[in-house]
């Protein structure tokens, strides 16, 4: 697998497999604040609820006096049980709105414990104004109870509402186990403020009758009295276990100051005046002033209580939101570095060495090389080192190359120059011979008639002599130019030797050549050649003819012999002529 390709893959494989861990951890941390809030809420709904406990209570307190009214009914009795009703509304009212839509199951069920909290309550105040309308002899007669039902009804509530607490509470501990203790704690100090409520209600009408103490509620005081004391203990019992704060111990004491202190004590002395047949030696009115403000102890007690777990809860979700953003910016960082590293080492290691490789590559094949493959070099690391070898490699292999092409001009001025004469710039014998070879094979292949014509100057010597070796090199020139104008396509020219020519035409039949050698002698016949200081010179030259017929098997040197030995007659037979190879046949038939 190619290198790119794998870092590709494993830094994908990396990138996915860390993105997933943090997108599971992230999942797991909302998950768990989003436990601890559900939590808190259901412990500030549980608190809700304990407050329409502590309202619906305290409604009782007023009820009492308009069930005892005596006629005319006093309407400020009334008006003050309107208002505690109000405040009982007003709590329910907000408990209710705090679970309104929610469909967690404890939230569902507090709802219908508070729904039938509210139909109970309603139940309670019809039967309270019911009984209160009715004229106070029949309400008041001994034995006939009639003002205990309503109240009865009003404990019904509060059983139902702290039923409500009890549920949204366990959903809060379930979250937080380790509230336990102050959670619960609060819960047994609103069952306490209840009780202890029950209990003061059972003096109201005694004390409003000044009678003693009947058996039934001799009996329920006894079972009240249980009741508190076994919360009392309860309460104290959590808070010694979970080592209770200093302000929680402070308000266990103050309650066990105010009501186990004073409350509780009023209402053992007044049972046993009651049960005994002494006078109460207080009315109602001075026994609400002096029960009712130690119980407040107890409602302090419960806050304290609570305000220790929501406090406590309130710090949990803040330390799990924490932790939630510490581990996202930590994941996020881990991410943005793999991304940056991924990038670094592509764009600082891989690229180079892609581009680098695919220089080499070039330089290997003889292309071009592209500028970006290689950058001027500026870095220092072994990056760097290898870009600077390629560079020096490219260099090395530009300058190799130039030499190259340079001793290949130089070969080919060697090959023009070698296969050149001189003097006139023909193509010379050499030359000649490669260039024939290849003519005649074409020649042969083709089946084409050929021919060679050779001539040679007549006296040039005397030239020479007469007027000098380099007016003897002028005539050749003149020679060559003027033999050059007169051959054409497909036929050879070049200067044999000396001041002797030859010129090959293929696809030429025996009279065309003949035409030829016969223009070429007039040419030159009719032509003075013009020397310096206009000294002008008739040069004649004598012509050998040779012909092969189409396709003829003749060589080169054959047909040279034949073509020299034409030569050799025409100058034999004086000079300036042409004549055509022997036998004598093939010159019938040209
Ligand atoms: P013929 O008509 O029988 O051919 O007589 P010729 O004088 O032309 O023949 P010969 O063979 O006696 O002389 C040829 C002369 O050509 C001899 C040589 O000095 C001269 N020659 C050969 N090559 C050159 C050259 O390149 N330049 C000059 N100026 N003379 C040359
Ligand atoms: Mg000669
Ligand atoms: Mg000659």
């Amino acid at each position: 697998m190619r290198l790119t390709r794998l870092f590709l893959l494993t830094t994908g494989l990396l990138l996915s497999l860390v993105t997933a861990l943090l997108l599971h951890s992230s999942w797991a941390d909302w998950r768990h604040v989003d436990a601890s809030e559900l939590g808190l809420a259901a412990m500030q709904r549980a608190y809700l609820a304990m407050k329409v406990a502590e309202t619906a209570s305290a409604e009782r307190g007023p009820a009492i006096p308009v069930l005892n009214d005596t006629e005319p009914p006093d309407p400020a009795k009334r008006a003050r049980l309107t208002d505690f009703r109000h405040a009982t509304d007003t709590a329910l009212d907000q408990a209710l709105a705090a679970v309104a839509g929610l469909a967690d199951p404890a939230s569902v069920s507090a709802r219908a414990q508070l729904e039938q909290a509210r139909t109970e309550l309603a139940r309670a105040r019809v039967e309270v104004d019911r009984v209160a309308a009715l004229p106070h002899a029949e309400r008041s007669a001994p034995g006939r109870r009639l003002t205990r039902a309503p109240i009865d009804q009003m404990f019904a509530v509060i059983d139902t509402v702290l039923g409500a607490v009890t549920t949204q509470s366990a959903a809060a501990e379930a979250v937080y186990p380790e509230l336990a203790m102050p959670l619960v704690g609060a819960r047994y100090a609103a069952e306490l403020r209840e009780y202890a409520g029950r209990l003061g209600s059972q003096f109201t009408t005694p004390l409003a009758t000044q009678l003693p103490l009947e058996r039934g509620d001799e009996r329920e005081i006894a079972v009240l009295t249980g009741r508190i004391e076994q919360l009392r203990k309860l309460i104290s019992l959590q808070a010694r276990v979970s080592r209770a704060s200093a302000p929680l111990q402070a308000a266990i004491a103050t309650m066990e100051a105010r009501y186990f202190g004073v409350g509780l004590p009023l209402v053992r002395e007044l049972t046993e005046r009651g049960q005994s047949g002494q006078p109460y030696g207080l009315d109602s009115a001075a026994f609400v002033g002096r029960y009712v403000p130690p119980m407040k102890s107890i409602v302090e007690l419960r806050d304290t209580l609570f305000a220790a777990a929501r406090d406590d809860a309130t710090a949990r979700v803040a330390a799990v939101r924490r932790d939630m953003a510490i581990n996202a910016t930590l994941g996020l960082a881990v991410l943005c570095i793999e991304l940056t590293v991924f990038l670094l080492i592509r764009h600082r290691v891989l690229l180079p060495l892609l581009r680098g490789t695919r220089g080499m590559n070039a330089i290997m094949d003889g292309r071009d090389l592209p500028s970006d493959h290689l950058p001027p070099v500026t870095r220092e690391d072994e990056i760097g080192d290898m870009q600077r070898a390629v560079a020096a490699l490219r260099d090395a292999t530009l300058r190799r190359r130039a030499l190259e092409a340079e001793r290949e001009q130089l070969i080919g001025q060697l090959r023009v120059a070698s296969d050149t004469d001189f003097l006139t710039g023909l193509p010379n014998r050499r030359a000649f011979a490669e260039q024939a070879a290849r003519l005649l094979a074409q020649g042969r292949r083709h089946g084409w008639p050929l021919a060679l014509l050779v001539f040679d100057l007549d006296h040039f010597k005397r030239i020479n002599d007469q007027h000098g070796h380099p007016a003897g090199d002028a005539v050749l020139r003149a020679v060559a130019e003027l033999a050059r104008c007169q051959v054409r396509q497909g036929e050879l020219l070049a200067r044999y030797g000396g001041e002797e020519f030859i010129i090959l035409a293929i696809d030429c039949r025996p009279a065309e050549a003949a035409l030829l050698a016969e223009r070429l002698r007039e040419a030159l016949a009719d032509n003075p050649v013009v020397l310096p200081g206009d000294v002008r010179l008739q040069v004649t030259a004598s012509f050998g003819l040779a012909c092969t017929e189409a396709r003829a098997l003749l060589d080169l040197d054959s047909l040279y012999r034949e073509a020299d030995r034409a030569l050799y007659r025409a100058k034999a037979e004086g000079r300036n002529r042409v004549c055509r190879s022997e036998p004598a046949a093939r010159l019938d038939a040209g």
